[in-house]
Parts: C-alpha cells; structure tokens; sequence
C-alpha cells in the first residue's frame, strides 16, 4: 500500500468511527429502536445472495414467480421438493444454510437488544441466525427456513411438533387441521397478516431505525425507514456500498457489517457506562 493510500485509508476510518460514535449518541438516546435487515448481513455468515454476481439465482436459473400458487395447486408436490430438493439453487441455499453461524454482526444486534437499545429486529432473511444469536423480539417478513407454517390459523411449529408422513402429504396442522407449508415466503404469497401488522406497529412507534445489509428496496420493508423519517425520527444506514438510502439517512456508515455493528456496540456500551457513572 502506498503512503497516499495508507493516509486515505486512515481518514475513512476516522470518519467512520467519528459516524459510529454519532450513531451510538442517537441509539443511546432513543426511545424505540427498531433494526432492519437484509441479505448483506449473512453474507459474512456465508449465505449466498440470490442475484447479481455469483447469485444463487444468477448461477442456476430464478424460480418460477408463481411458487405459492403452484404451491396451492399441488400441496403434496411441492412438499415433495422440500423433503428432497432436486432444484440445484434450492439444493445449494439448504447446504449454505445448514452451514451458516451468526456473525458478529447478529451477535451485536442480540447484545443491543440486551442493552435495550434494540427493541425490534424485522429481517428480510429467512437464516435463522438473529434467532441463533439471540435476538428474542423478531418480525421475519418472509418467514423462516426452519418452520412450518398453517395456512389457516398462521401458527408457526417447529418441525418436530408436526407429524410428516412422506406417505400423506401435505402434513395437517395439529391446532386446526389446516394445510401446512414451510414457513419461508414464496414468490406469489402474500406476507403473513401477524408479521406485516407487527412490523407496521413496530416502525410507527420507532423513532430510531438501524438498518443494515439491505438497500431496501422491496416493499414492504422500503418503505419502513421512509415512514421513520416522515414521523421525524433518525435512520442509521450501514452498508458496505451506497444504497437508495444513503441519501435521505440521517447517517450513514459504509463498512462490512459485522464490523461496523460490533463497533457501535461497543461505543453504545460505552456512553452507557458514561451515563450511569
Ligand atoms: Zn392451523
């Protein structure tokens, strides 16, 4: 590395960490704190994205846009596919998703929440891994990898409390009978009525809103950091990369993720300690 570069390399981080500390001073202040997250937090976990370069997606071929409804029509079918994935995209996510740990990243969150500087954390990604590391309030709009779903009464099982005879397929639901399918969201399937009331409740109340590793750009979560500002609240981006947001944040703190959390925590703990003493 070049001095010139060094020196450059030097000032971002000066300015980063003058951010984090700015980030920390809001969170520590606010009075409802809601976390927003998306797939550029797993990365770090190992969870491959689902397009652009190297996409699952990208790689193998998107699957159909009407996966819900194909889903309706032939229940026994599709659990067919989920008991033994033959689609090589799908056989690749359930490999990197039975590898992935949480990162330092959803560690942070987990001890924000801890703290108290976190009520909330609403993810787009279907991991598993804020629940791993420990985040106990959580809205998952497009539901979770590991759970089964009933389409009737919208309770959620573990797959161990639902009886799944490969022989009679779909499995019944053992509240109402109802069909049940995994919990993730498919393409064409409405996000589940709880978790979208949840996840309305929770942003009209937040007046901080921390999102990291999306650039939130699909509905319905686009507009929750939006809703935050209009309501005169702050929105604290991180992101390795400039997003849609980066704009209109009201700060805005470009580095890896995992990094970029574990230092706000660490700063947060800090003027915490600050305050009490
Ligand atoms: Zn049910």
């Amino acid at each position: 590395m070049t001095t010139d570069a060094a020196a450059t390399n030097q000032a971002m981080d000066e300015a980063l960490d003058a951010a984090i500390a700015q980030a920390a001073q809001i969170l520590a202040s606010a009075r409802h704190t809601v976390a927003l997250t998306g797939a550029g937090l797993s990365v770090e976990s190992g969870i491959p994205h689902f397009r652009g370069k190297g996409g699952l997606w990208t790689k193998h071929g998107e699957p159909p846009l009407d996966g819900f409804q194909r889903f309706l029509r032939d229940p026994c079918k599709a659990w067919q596919e989920r008991l033994s994935p033959s689609e090589p995209w799908l056989v690749a996510l359930v490999e990197a998703l039975s590898r992935a740990r949480p990162n330092a990243g959803h560690r942070a969150l987990a001890e924000l929440e801890r703290l108290g500087c976190c009520d909330c954390v609403i993810t787009q990604n279907i991991d598993d891994l804020h629940r791993q590391a420990g985040t106990q309030r959580l809205l998952e709009i497009h539901g979770n990898h590991r759970l089964l779903r009933c389409l009737d009464c919208v309770t959620r099982f573990a797959p161990e409390e639902v009886a799944v005879d490969p022989e009679k397929l779909p499995p019944q639901c053992p509240r109402c009978g109802g069909v049940v399918k995994g919990d993730t969201v498919q393409f064409g399937e409405p996000i589940p009525p709880d978790v979208l009331r949840g996840c309305t409740e929770e942003t009209a109340r937040a007046d901080c809103m921390l999102v990291a590793g999306t650039s939130a750009t699909v509905y319905p979560a686009a507009e929750f950091p939006f809703e935050v500002l209009r309501g005169g609240g702050s929105v604290i981006e991180v992101n390795p990369e400039p997003t849609e947001l980066t704009g209109v944040a009201t700060l805005s703190l470009q580095g890896p993720g995992g990094a970029v959390l574990e230092r706000l925590l660490q700063q947060v703990t800090e003027l915490r300690a600050e305050r009490a003493s």
